[in-house]
């Protein structure tokens, strides 16, 4: 079908008054929305709605690479549809109810810009042993069958449909089930201005209950050139991402994980007409003070079109929370491949919480050319993936592993690391061997041990800066207790995470050495030899 045939669908089902295709006259009852889009985009966008006569009003406020515009709610599919099929995004826009929020948006996307959201707590990696219980439970099967069921009960999930909200009290169901039993877990709708809700299921944390990390995907699907009423499967466009989530969540608590950290597993409404469920949800968190300390989002997780297994968004998301989940990807996919990507301005639910000032992180199917062709159309089908949801295991077993690092606590039978990088059991370095990458806010100390035998003559200490690490950390060394800044036994402060630390004739016992943030710093390993 061509775009000019699809337009002329588009204007009809919109108003149905042939006047509104000539210019957007706003008739007495029209809703007028403001959303925000990127300025690379709007060219585009102008043309395209240009060539079909209507003129699209002069930006109210560009900024950093933001624009505001306002636009009859009419208009919204179309603009959806000129994002995707001239843009390749997902959704590529937010939609706001008013000028003030569209005005805000533009400013808050020029600070989260400016200043990145510290992360509120160091990422690294210590939970081995859980998080390879959990590991060793995700089952392709799960995943395909909750795909299958998204995409083939519901003639679409559009949001402010019928179908839509059924879809959502399907999931709420299944996860309800998945958390039986489970006093310390909760699920619940989260309901918005429109007919389709969220899903949220929350596993409260144990010890620190206050620091919240999210994992999500959208439940919404988008049939682009008949909206309400078309067939819209979505099965990899977002079916994928909530079904990976889900299979995450069901090998937790088929393991009795108990976070220390709360967990949220989110399946958020309205992303395709302009992130509108998680924008409300990171703005009420944001307005209510929750400190989410990280967040994933899975939106397309089923289509190899790639040579490499994942995409990592680097635009609108935290750096030190992408290679936190690229050390994720090294350690507990191995074999896998990740390439760094860009999707341009709000094109999935991560940019919600990247503006709300939370870092977050998106590891997608492909890059941004060998994605899925078939999203927003009748045609994306499980079938059409190959019939399995082979290639979602690994985002789910990304999931779990994040969940596992970040939330921290343990499954049954194993020992809950420590959750801030320090004391011993966890972060413990066996002799001459490199630990797993880790990474590090400003100011944090990040903190290995090894144990050290009697009667040697030497012992060194070493950090190195592994495959595009960022930042400076500098080392710190102590005997017998976690070394400051001001009480060490040795220390190393180049301008780089290369470091080294030697000590002559060391004492037996518990040596501490750790990563201290001069700046924020990414991909850097520790290593201990006597
Ligand atoms: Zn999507």
């Amino acid at each position: 079908m061509t775009l000019k045939k699809v337009v002329s669908t588009v204007a009809f089902l919109a108003c149905a008054t042939p006047a509104f295709a000539e210019a957007p006259q706003q008739s007495p009852k029209e809703k007028m929305v403001w959303i925000t889009i990127g300025s690379d985009a709007l060219a585009t966008v102008r043309e395209s709605f240009k060539s079909d006569g209507v003129e699209l009003s002069a930006p109210l406020r560009e900024k950093g690479g933001v624009v505001a515009l306002r636009l009859p709610e009419s208009q919204i599919v179309k603009l959806a549809g000129v994002i995707h099929s001239k843009l390749n995004r997902c959704a590529g826009f937010v939609a706001h109810d008013s000028e003030t929020q569209a005005l805000e948006e533009v400013e808050r996307a020029t600070t989260a810009a400016l200043a990145p959201a510290p992360s509120a707590v160091s990422y690294f990696i210590n939970n081995g042993p859980s998080v390879n219980a959990m590991l060793s439970g995700v089952a392709e099967l799960n995943i395909r069958n909750t795909i299958n069921s998204l995409s083939t009960n519901y003639n679409n999930r559009y949001y402010n449909v019928q179908s839509g909200k059924d879809a959502a009290t399907w999931l709420q169901s299944q996860w309800t089930t998945i958390a039986s039993g489970r006093s310390d877990i909760s699920v619940a709708l989260f309901t918005h201005t429109w007919t389709q809700p969220s899903v949220i299921a929350t596993i409260t944390g144990t010890t620190l209950p206050n620091e919240v990390v999210v994992l999500g995907g959208h439940l919404d699907s988008i049939n682009q050139s008949s909206p309400t009423t078309g067939k819209a499967p979505g099965a990899d466009d977002d079916a994928s991402g909530v079904a990976s989530i889900t299979e995450a969540f069901r090998v937790a608590v088929a393991n009795g994980y108990k976070p220390a950290r709360t967990v949220k597993f989110m399946a958020y409404a309205g992303e395709e007409v302009g992130l509108y469920g998680s924008k409300a949800i990171a703005n009420s968190f944001k307005s209510s003070g929750v400190n989410v300390v990280g967040v994933l989002q899975l939106d397309m997780t089923n289509y190899k079109g790639s040579s490499y297994d994942f995409g990592m968004v680097t635009d609108n998301t935290n750096a030190t929370l992408n290679s936190f989940t690229t050390s994720l990807i090294s350690t507990y996919i191995p074999g896998t491949t990740y390439t760094n990507i860009t999707c341009g301005y709000a094109c999935s639910d991560h940019a919600s919480w990247y503006s709300a000032g939370y870092p977050s992180t998106m590891p997608f199917e492909a890059t941004m050319t060998t994605d899925n062709p078939q999203i927003h159309t009748t045609g994306d089908t499980l079938t059409y993936m190959g019939g399995t949801a082979t290639n979602s295991v690994k985002f789910a077993k990304l999931a779990v592993s994040f969940l596992g690092e970040l939330a921290k606590g343990a499954t049954t039978g194993n020992t809950p690391p420590p959750t801030d990088g320090g004391g011993t059991g966890g972060n413990t370095l066996t002799n001459g061997v490199e630990s797993a990458q880790y990474s590090g806010a400003k100011s944090s100390m990040t903190c290995w041990t090894l144990t050290v035998p009697s009667g040697k003559t030497s012992l060194v200490f070493n950090t190195a800066g592994k495959t595009s690490n960022t930042g400076d950390s500098d080392l710190y060394v102590r005997f017998n207790a976690e070394p400051t800044t001001g009480t060490y036994n040795c220390k190393s402060e180049g301008s780089t995470n290369t470091e080294s630390c030697s000590v002559t004739n060391p004492s037996a016992g518990t040596w501490y050495a750790c990563s201290y943030g001069y700046s924020a710093y990414t991909n850097v390993t520790m290593k201990g030899t006597y």
